[in-house]
């Protein structure tokens, strides 16, 4: 049986952010973000000798016929698409036009969005299987050994039997991390993938986890939909990562789960980054929180090889980080950037812009906290966006329930920031977006400009700083044009 994992060609002003990542964009400089979790479903299915592809249109920039061209070259008999909110419409589309080249296809969605609407994809597309779940590698393997052996179907599965739609039962997360193979980096084309905010060449993604022990922000997709923790014990992570280095020469790690382990589980993958020499060898670099940052200790990351921490800062005013359930307190945030900076990890700080609740003036203060964070050294780089309820999340059901939707909350084609979806009283759309520019405007600041100077001790430094020019001035543009027009 022939299994196609693929992103196929999407229509959008850029390029667009699919994968486990959380906040949906269309990129303009392109940036392409590993997708662990199909990334791991193929690996799973390969090694269980099925004949497993992967293409990702995407990524590869191929064209609608280019696409055709390898469907009709390679017939796979089951086409998996991860999908999300902004895109789904497109998606449903798209499998419209893959049922008309390749008729005996079978054809599944898995991602965030299916696993809140299950129903939804199998009413309006013909997709044939929805796989809900954060595990879609264990789920997708599951359905794919049903199609061929027989074997039962797994927990969490939608599909159509004599015209109504049935399921499963809940899906269930049960699946141990630590029995998932390494991710075969070959079939799934790792080198295609790489943000430009890191600084060491060749760099990959891992995850330690699914996907954040804290898992309570109201605006968080992934934890809402997937609320169950767990997290690869840190032997099986650093065997990854020397996997990493030694076969394939990498210098650099994101690790892309919601929030890095911390506690124990961080202090023994310290000692193993240490004790290992790994921490010689390649930077990691990954997701985190702030007062994680109060209570861990960051000389020890610093020494276990850890380079950047993104952070959610999300927003200066106590009361927004209250409402989001975010559980950090505005007034000790800029203590925990100090411990960081001071044992010499690098910042990249994320803000939101566009809640309901929020004044003018409670926006302008994010981002002149965010800048003046940059401008004085505490953080390294500013990501702004425009707050997005995703289904399925407290954010969309709050927004239902006290009529926050300035559009009709199914217009999914515009929950992809080129636009604020929620009314937001005192701002107009453009001054969203326009605040949401003028954070990148930080990076030009002639201050930032001179430390970033300052650093550079090596040729790396300055590729990497040439790097970063292009995805700034490209934020910048992504922001300040104007919303794409709408298909008819
Ligand atoms: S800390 Fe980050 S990953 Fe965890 S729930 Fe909040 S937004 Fe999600």
């Amino acid at each position: 049986m022939r299994v196609l994992v693929t992103y196929p060609p999407l229509h959008g002003p850029g390029t667009p952010t699919l994968g486990q990542n959380r906040q949906f964009q269309w990129f303009r400089r392109p940036t392409y973000i590993y997708p662990l979790v199909p990334a791991s479903a193929a690996t799973l299915l390969k090694n269980e000798r099925f004949d497993t592809l992967w293409k990702d249109a995407i990524a590869e920039r191929l064209s609608w016929s280019d696409y055709e061209h390898y469907l009709n070259t390679h017939r796979p008999d089951l086409i998996a698409v991860e999908t999300k909110t902004p895109v789904v419409k497109q998606h449903w589309r798209v499998l419209r036009r893959i049922r008309y080249w390749l008729p005996d296809a079978r054809l599944v969605l898995m991602g965030d969005h299916v696993t809140a609407l299950p129903e939804e994809s199998l009413r309006n597309s013909p997709v044939d299987f929805v796989v809900t779940g954060g595990d879609y590698d264990y789920s997708l393997l599951g359905l794919v050994r049903h199609l061929r052996d027989g074997a039962a179907m797994p927990p969490g599965i939608y599909y159509r039997e004599d015209n109504t739609i049935k399921n499963t039962g809940p899906f269930e997360l049960t699946g141990d991390l630590n029995d998932l193979p390494f991710i075969d980096r070959e079939l799934t084309t790792w080198r295609r993938y790489g943000e430009r905010l890191y600084k060491r060449l060749p760099f990959t993604y891992i995850a330690a986890g699914r996907d954040c022990a804290y898992g309570r922000c109201t605006f968080c997709s992934w934890t809402a939909l997937y609320p169950k923790y767990r997290v690869r014990s840190p032997e099986n992570a650093l065997a990854e990562i020397e996997q990493l280095v030694g076969q394939y020469g990498v210098r650099e790690i994101f690790d892309d789960t919601g929030t890095f382990p911390s506690g124990k589980w961080l202090r023994e993958f310290c000692g193993g980054m240490i004790s290992s020499r790994l921490n010689r060898r390649v930077r990691i670099s990954c997701n985190f929180r702030s007062d994680y940052l109060l209570r861990e200790d960051p000389g020890l990351m610093r020494r276990a090889g850890f380079r950047l921490m993104k952070i959610g800062l999300e927003s200066a005013s106590q009361e927004t980080l209250d409402r989001l359930c975010k559980g950090t307190d505005i007034s000790r945030f800029e203590e925990s950037l100090k411990r960081a900076k001071a044992a010499g990890l690098e910042i990249h700080l994320t803000i939101m812009i566009g809640f309901p609740w929020e004044t003018r003036e409670d926006a302008e203060r994010t981002v002149a906290l965010g800048r003046r964070l940059l401008k004085e050294g505490a953080a390294d780089m500013l990501q702004s966006t425009v707050i997005v309820p995703y289904p399925g999340t407290p954010l969309y059901r709050e927004a239902l329930e006290n009529d926050w939707f300035r559009v009709a909350p199914d217009d999914y084609d515009r929950f992809d920031m080129t636009t604020t979806v929620l009314k937001t009283p005192g701002m107009s759309p453009e001054d969203v977006r326009g605040l949401c520019a003028k954070c990148y405007g930080g990076f030009l600041a002639p201050t930032y400009v001179w430390r970033r100077l300052r650093d550079v001790r090596s040729l790396e430094d300055v590729r990497f700083l040439a790097r970063g020019i292009g995805p700034v001035l490209g934020h910048i543009g992504d922001f300040a044009h104007r919303p794409r027009k709408r298909k008819k």
